[in-house]
C-alpha cells in the first residue's frame, strides 16, 4: 500500500475544532487507500508565545533550555489530533520527532536533520495505525532534544516522505499553493500550477514564506515530490514541485513565475576583504548569502578594494544582539534600518536580447528611483536588495511588467 505524508500548519490546527477538521481529512487520504503519516505544527501562534515566555524569564537564554521548551508546541497538536483521530474509529499514535528517529546535528534552536531512521512509524503504519508526528524538532547523536529552525515542521514532512518512500509530501495550509507573489502585496496574483526544485528553491531562499528551504532541498536530493494545497480543500491539488521534466508543456519554456520578497533581514556590510575569521563568527546565525566583491591580485584593481556584504534572517536570532555583536567585532557595520532582497525567479531570465526578462526588470527598478544595491543576476534568479519599507512597490512593479501579461 501505498505511503503519502501529509504536513498541518500551525494555522490549520490552531482551534480544537480545526483539529478535528484535520483528523476527518486524514481519514478521508486513508480512505482513498494510503497508509498516512501526518506532521504537525505547533497551534496557531504557540512557538511565538513560548519564545516571548522565555523572553520574559529570562533575556538571553541557552538554546539548549529554549529547545525543551519550543518543542512542547508539536507535542501538544501532535497528541490532540492523534486523540481526534481515535474518536472517529481509526487507529492512531503520536511520535515526537526522537522517537520517529529524525537524527540532527547539535545546533540547538537551528539544527539540520542528519538522517532519519523511522523503524517505529514504520511499524505502527504496518499495524494499521496513522502515525502523527511532531514536526519542527529531532535529537542529536548525543540525545539531546532539538529544533530545526522556524518552518522546520516542512523539512520534518520531506524527509520523512523520502525516508519512508512515500508517493508524496502533501503540505497543507490555509493556501492553495504557491502563488506568482505574495497576494496581500500583488493582487493579480495567480497560483503556479507547477514549480521546479530550483524554482521552488530560489523562491524558498528568497522569503516565500509557503515551503521552508530545507525542506525544498530534501525534496529535489531525493526526488520527492511535493505538492502545496488547502488544508479546507481536496487531497492533493494545489501547486507541484517536481522534477522540471514533470512541468505541463506550456510551462517549460523561458519565463518568469514568481516575484518575492524577504522578511525581515539585518545587512551587515565592510570595505576591503572580509577580515579573518569573519565567516565563522557569522555562519552559526544562519547567514542566507553573502557577496565579496574584492578578492586575490586582480590587473587593474587594488585587492582591497570592494566589499564585501551578508544577510541574516532576523527571525532565526533570539535575539539580535550577539549576532549585532559578533558582526560588528568582525569589522561589519550593521544597516540601522531593515533592509530586504526583492527576487524574481524563473527560467530563462537572461536570453531575448533587449526584451530579456532582466533587461525589463533592470529598467522598472531605475524608474523606481529608489536605493538599490544590485542586480545579483542568473538564467534562474534576478534580485535587487532594496530598503524594506521599498519592496511592496519595486514587487508590483516587476510582476505587473514580467508576470502579468502572460497570465
Ligand atoms: N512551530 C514552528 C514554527 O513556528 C515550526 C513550524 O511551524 O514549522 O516555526
Ligand atoms: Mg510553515
Amino acid at each position: 500500500m501505498s505511503v503519502i505524508v501529509q504536513k498541518y500548519g500551525g494555522s490549520s490546527v490552531s482551534t480544537p475544532e480545526k483539529i478535528l477538521k484535520v483528523a476527518a481529512r486524514v481519514l478521508e487520504a486513508r480512505a482513498a487507500g494510503h497508509r498516512v503519516v501526518v506532521v504537525v505544527s505547533a497551534m496557531g501562534n504557540t512557538t511565538n508565545d513560548l519564545l516571548e515566555l522565555a523572553r520574559r524569564v529570562s533575556p538571553s537564554p541557552e538554546r539548549r533550555e529554549l529547545d525543551m521548551l519550543l518543542t512542547v508546541g508539536e507535542r501538544i497538536s501532535m497528541s490532540l489530533l492523534s486523540m481526534a483521530i481515535q474518536d472517529l474509529g481509526a487507529s492512531a499514535v503520536s511520535f515526537t520527532g526522537s522517537q520517529s528517529g529524525i537524527i540532527t546535528t547539535d545546533d540547538h534552536t537551528n539544527a539540520r536533520i542528519l538522517k532519519v531512521r523511522p523503524h517505529r512509524i514504520e511499524a505502527a503504519l504496518e499495524a494499521g495505525k496513522v502515525v502523527i508526528v511532531a514536526g519542527f524538532q529531532g535529537v542529536s547523536e548525543r540525545l539531546e532534544i532539538t529544533s530545526l529552525g522556524r518552518g522546520g515542521s516542512d523539512t520534518t514532512a520531506v524527509a520523512l516522505a523520502a525516508a519512508l518512500g512515500a508517493d508524496y509530501a502533501e503540505i497543507c495550509s490555509d493556501v492553495d499553493g504557491v502563488y506568482s507573489a505574495d497576494p496581500r502585496v500583488v493582487p493579480s496574483a495567480r497560483r503556479v500550477e507547477h514549480l521546479s526544485y530550483e524554482e521552488m528553491q530560489t523562491l524558498a531562499d528568497s522569503g516565500a514564506k509557503v515551503l521552508n528551504a530545507e525542506a525544498v532541498e530534501w525534496a529535489r536530493r531525493n526526488g520527492v515530490e511535493v505538492v502545496c494545497a488547502a488544508t479546507e480543500g481536496a487531497l492533493r491539488v494545489g501547486t507541484r514541485v517536481s522534477a522540471p521534466a514533470d512541468a505541463p508543456r506550456a510551462h517549460r519554456h523561458e519565463r518568469a513565475s514568481g516575484v518575492t520578497h524577504h522578511p525581515g533581514l539585518l545587512y551587515v556590510h565592510g570595505h576591503g576583504a572580509p577580515p579573518e575569521g569573519l565567516w565563522e563568527a557569522l555562519a552559526r546565525f544562519g547567514v542566507v548569502d553573502a557577496e565579496v566583491t574584492c578578492g586575490g591580485p586582480l590587473a587593474g584593481a587594488d585587492a582591497g578594494e570592494g566589499r564585501w556584504a551578508c544577510w541574516v534572517p532576523t527571525q532565526n536570532l533570539h535575539p539580535p544582539a550577539p549576532f549585532i555583536e559578533a558582526a560588528r567585532a568582525a569589522g561589519g557595520q550593521v544597516w540601522p534600518e531593515p533592509w530586504t532582497r526583492v527576487t524574481v525567479v524563473g527560467r530563462g531570465l537572461l536570453g531575448g536580447g533587449e526584451g530579456s526578462p532582466l533587461a525589463r526588470a533592470a529598467a522598472v527598478v531605475r524608474a523606481l528611483g529608489i536605493p538599490y544595491h544590485g542586480p545579483e543576476v542568473s538564467a534562474a534568479h534576478l534580485r535587487w536588495a532594496v530598503p524594506a519599507a521599498s519592496a511592496p512597490a519595486l514587487v508590483r512593479a516587476l510582476h505587473e511588467a514580467l508576470i502579468t501579461p502572460h497570465a
